[in-house]
């Protein structure tokens, strides 16, 4: 096969976009070609999200998860700090309110510290008196989170991608991926492209893209909604820090919790209620094959019943905007329901498996000459950068071991 490219990046979400940019670092000379669907980068995930530079503070020891995030922060700083993006560390509170939340804040200590963060243990004055609006038992206060604007980071990373001789394509879809012996050949619309590799750095499409290539792949990916609100601007001095709720043990979610942003507001969220819409980002946005695809998994189902009681919770909370503001007021109860005005959805990529299991790592699915992102859950927008040393070392060690 003749191929137009050496390496082609399906994504120009800021996993992709990180992908690119290491990868034409590494192989100055190679051709490389980033191929976009939509108009503009970072119109998913990568652009609607709390926009929080992650510590670590949560993930199991030693996982990809946790490596990628603590190394993520420093490398996140470092790039906004070459390239003009925005970057501020608040610092992070996360907040006890019952004493069962109280026991459980002992073990996120001891888990922060085996992430080798050096957390501080705050009481009950010592919050109110860092922040005046919150109320708690005790907290955690983390120094190394921050904040930073992750569409512009991702911008900034394709413009020296093309700087540095790549080329990036935006407004075309992939609709077939055919891999032979010696390429990979891919459709796009009318035309084709062939490529000596292919890396795929797909969202929430994850699972499909695997699937167009007749990949055998151990997971679906299920979308979940993380709506949001904004503080009237008369509150966007409400708190200094990010502050966190303890999560919930039932949910891989953080809880709803106040962001201040780059731009000076404050969003509160988000929550976590099931999306019927892969991309669809309105109120009560849904989608017909979305959904029938999703009703037809039984990893779908599996996961429906084990966490239906959460799931009744967090839509009940989505369609009530009281109950949504119950679970901010627990930390911060001087909000009124006129301070929450609206603000954009995000829909996070969700790895689900065949025994209905939520996969919380990252996770790389690999063929001869291509890889696929399986997930890239959060905080790979924190960890894009790692990820993206991972991942080309992964793909270049397959390719000089002569699976080319
Ligand atoms: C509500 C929410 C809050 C979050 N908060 C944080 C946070 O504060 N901090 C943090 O670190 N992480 C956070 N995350 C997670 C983070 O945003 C994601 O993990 C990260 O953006 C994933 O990046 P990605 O490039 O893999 O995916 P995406 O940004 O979704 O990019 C995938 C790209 O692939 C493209 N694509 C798909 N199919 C095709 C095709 N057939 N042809 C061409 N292109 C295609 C899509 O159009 C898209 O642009 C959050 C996520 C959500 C949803």
């Amino acid at each position: 096969m003749d191929h137009d490219h050496e390496f082609v990046i399906i994504g120009a979400g800021i996993v992709g976009a990180a992908t690119a940019l290491e990868l034409i670092r590494r192989r100055p000379k190679a051709r490389i070609r980033v191929i976009e669907k939509e108009s503009s980068p970072a119109s998913h995930q990568s652009g609607h999200n709390s926009g929080v530079v992650h510590a670590g503070v949560y993930y199991e020891p030693g996982s990809l998860k946790a490596r990628f995030c603590r190394a993520g922060v420093e490398a996140t700083r470092a790039f906004c700090r070459e390239h003009a993006v925005p970057y501020r560390t608040t610092g992070k509170l996360i907040v006890a309110t019952t004493p069962a939340e109280r026991n459980r804040l002992d073990a996120l200590l001891e888990r922060c510290r085996a992430n080798d963060l050096e957390p501080r243990l705050l009481d009950g004055p010592a919050i109110r008196s860092l922040e005046p609006e919150v109320t708690g038992l005790a907290a955690i206060l983390v120094q190394e989170s921050a904040i930073t604007d992750y569409p512009a980071i991702t911008r900034a990373m394709l413009e020296e991608f093309r700087r540095r001789g790549g080329e990036a394509r935006l407004g075309t879809e992939v609709t077939g991926i055919e891999e032979r012996s010696d390429g990979v050949r891919l459709s796009l619309g009318g035309r084709s492209l062939e490529t000596g590799r292919l890396i795929v750095c797909g969202g929430l499409q994850a699972d499909r893209l695997a699937r167009l290539q007749g990949l055998d792949i151990p997971f679906r990916t299920v979308p979940f909604r993380g709506e949001y609100f904004r503080l009237r601007p008369e509150r966007s001095n409400l708190v200094a820090h990010l502050v966190y709720p303890m999560p919930d043990p039932s949910l891989p979610f953080l809880g709803v919790h106040l962001t201040p942003q780059i731009d000076g507001s404050i969003t509160v969220g988000p929550n976590a209620v099931q999306g019927w819409k892969r991309e669809g980002y309105e109120k009560y946005s849904f989608s017909l094959p979305d959904t029938a695809e999703m009703l037809r998994y039984p990893g779908w189902w599996k996961l429906a019943g084990r966490n239906l009681g959460a799931g009744i919770r967090e839509g009940w909370n989505s369609a009530w905007k009281r109950g949504y503001l119950k679970q901010v007021r627990k930390y911060c109860p001087g909000l009124e329901l006129e301070d929450l005005l609206p603000h954009p959805a995000g829909v996070r990529a969700q790895a689900v498996d065949h025994d209905g299991r939520m996969i919380h790592d990252f996770l790389l699915e690999r063929s001869p000459r291509t890889l696929h992102v399986g997930n890239a859950p959060s905080p790979a927008a924190t960890s894009a950068i790692p990820i993206s040393r991972h991942i080309c070392s992964v793909a270049l060690e397959d390719s000089d071991r002569g699976q080319a």
